[in-house]
C-alpha cells in the first residue's frame, strides 16, 4: 500500500544551516559579482517568494546564479560535519517515514541534502527533490501531488514566507515551523495554515495518529 505524501523543506526545517548558508552564500555572491547580496537581511529577503526569482529580481544573471549556487554547495559539502539537525527532527522524521512518503523539496542541491541525511544517520526520507529537479517549488510540489491523488490534504512544511506562498500556489497546505529563518508573523502573513512551535508539535499536526505514541501519552 502506498503511504500518503508529506513534503518538507530542508534548510531551516531539518538542518540548522542559517549561519553557514548565509555566510557561504554572501561570499559566493561577491565572487559571482552579485554585490547587491551583501548582508543576512539581503539573503532573507530572497526567501519572501521563490528563491531563484528573488535573485533574478535582484538583478542576477543566470550564469551568476549558477556560479553562486555552485560555490555555496561546495562550502556546504565541506562544512557538512559542522551542520546539525534541529533537536528532535531526526526522531520525528524516522517516525514520519514509517507512515508517510516523506519528500524533501528544496532549493538547495539534492546531493548536499542526501549527504547531510546520510552523514547524520537520519532515516525516514524517501526522496529529495533538489535544485537539479527544478527551481520552482510550485512545479515540484504539483508534480508530487499528481503522483499521490486523492489525499484529503497535502502538507508542505516550510520555514520561509516563500515556502508558504509556493505551497499554496501548488495546492498544498502550508505549515510553518517556528524554529526557521522567517518569523511566525511573516509565515502567517504569507498564508501558513498552522505554525508548529516544536518538532513534536509538527508531528502532532501532520500525523496525529503517531503523536500519542511518540510523546509517550498513548
Ligand atoms: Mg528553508
Amino acid at each position: 500500500m502506498t503511504k500518503p505524501l508529506l513534503m518538507l523543506d530542508h534548510d531551516g526545517v531539518v538542518v540548522d544551516s542559517f549561519e553557514i548558508f548565509t555566510t557561504a552564500f554572501v561570499e559566493a555572491c561577491r565572487r559571482a559579482g552579485l554585490l547587491q547580496i551583501a548582508t543576512t537581511d539581503d539573503v532573507l529577503a530572497l526567501f519572501g517568494g521563490n528563491f531563484y526569482e528573488g535573485l533574478r529580481d535582484a538583478g542576477a544573471e543566470d550564469a551568476q546564479i549558477r556560479e553562486a549556487m555552485r560555490r555555496t554547495a561546495d562550502v556546504l559539502r565541506l562544512a557538512m560535519p559542522a551542520l546539525r539537525a534541529f533537536p528532535l527532527m531526526p526522531e520525528v522524521l524516522t517516525e514520519l517515514g514509517e507512515a508517510r512518503h516523506v519528500v524533501i523539496v528544496t532549493s538547495n542541491a539534492g546531493d548536499v541534502v542526501e549527504l547531510f541525511l546520510r552523514r547524520h544517520g537520519i532515516a525516514g526520507v524517501a526522496e529529495v527533490a533538489g535544485a537539479e529537479a527544478g527551481r520552482s517549488k510550485v512545479a515540484k510540489v504539483e508534480a508530487l501531488i499528481a503522483r499521490f491523488p486523492g489525499q484529503a490534504n497535502y502538507w508542505f512544511v516550510g520555514d520561509t514566507a516563500g515556502d508558504m506562498r509556493e505551497a499554496r500556489l501548488a495546492g498544498a497546505t502550508p505549515l510553518g515551523v517556528a524554529w526557521g529563518w522567517h518569523g511566525r508573523e511573516q509565515l502567517e502573513e504569507a498564508g501558513a495554515e498552522r505554525i508548529a512551535d516544536t518538532p513534536a508539535d509538527l508531528l502532532a499536526i501532520v500525523a496525529p495518529e503517531l503523536a500519542a505514541d511518540f510523546l509517550g501519552t498513548g
